[in-house]
């Protein structure tokens, strides 16, 4: 669904993504890992467009997605992007923040938004905050509800980026809950966390990146119980 072919990118002369070559399937769950720097975030914002690229290909279902014909907008309210900071709009309730991209880009009823973001709501257990507003929220609701919103224009794939790592403690579990119920109904997602038992428990994939590039691709169990490179096995004894 997801594909980098020879995938190259530079901030100036700092080349931050190195002939990335690899693929998500339908339905994959994928974990990028890898130490501060390592171009975690430059890879996955690549796949929205959010940083250009200047040599070889994304595609998404066949489609190139740095192709100047693609239509950005369109594609880009396609694939639900979840940010570490929850960027939920202050000034609109739960509701309002989940409706607005339904009822503008898919020209959604307001009666028909309300009931999707209902359903959504339940589905990441916030059913009576719909009519909360943001400040009224913890960070962990917060973020669920920056899922619900993504959720609401029927992405095929979900992308994350450190979902967790702004919150308590305590507020953790709730989203990494809520991660698992969707990759079990077969939600196509790309995950860059320092989460690892989530990645054990979840992922079907772990990529693990170092300096721009993609060091090692492997199922968890034998990432985790048998990393093939010294930077790996450095990297998963650090967060011991
Ligand atoms: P972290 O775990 O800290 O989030 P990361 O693996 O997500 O790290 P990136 O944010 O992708 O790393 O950054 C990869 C490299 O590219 C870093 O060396 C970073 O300094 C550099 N970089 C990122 N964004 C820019 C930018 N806008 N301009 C210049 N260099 C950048
Ligand atoms: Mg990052």
């Amino acid at each position: 669904m997801i594909r980098f072919e020879r995938v190259n990118k530079w901030y100036s002369d700092y080349h931050a993504l190195n002939d990335i070559d690899a693929e998500i399937g339908k339905g994959e769950v994928v974990v990028v890992c890898g130490p501060s720097g390592s171009g975690k975030s430059t890879l996955i914002r690549t796949v929205n467009r959010l940083e250009e690229i200047q040599k070889g290909r994304i595609t998404f279902d066949g489609q190139d997605i740095h192709a100047r014909s693609l239509d950005l907008n369109k594609f880009r309210s396609h694939v639900g992007f979840v940010f570490q900071s929850f960027n939920l709009f202050p000034h609109l309730s739960v509701a309002e923040n989940i409706m607005l991209a339904p009822t503008i880009v898919l020209k959604r009823s307001k009666t028909e938004a309300r009931e999707r973001a209902e359903q959504l709501l339940a589905r990441v257990g916030l059913a009576a905050k719909i009519d909360a507003f943001p400040t009224q929220l913890s960070g962990g609701q917060q973020q669920r509800v920056a899922i619900a919103r993504a959720l609401a224009m029927d992405p095929p794939a979900m992308l994350f980026d450190e979902p967790t790592s702004a919150l308590d403690p305590e507020m953790v579990g709730e989203v990494l809950q809520v991660m698992k119920a969707l990759a079990r109904d077969g939600m196509t997602m790309m995950c860059v966390t320092h989460e690892m038992n989530f990645a054990r428990e979840v992922a079907d994939r772990v990529w693990f990146m170092d300096q721009g590039r993609i060091v090692e691709t492997a199922e968890p169990e034998r990432f985790f119980s048998a990393p093939q490179t010294d930077r790996a096995r450095k990297f998963l004894s650090d967060l011991r």
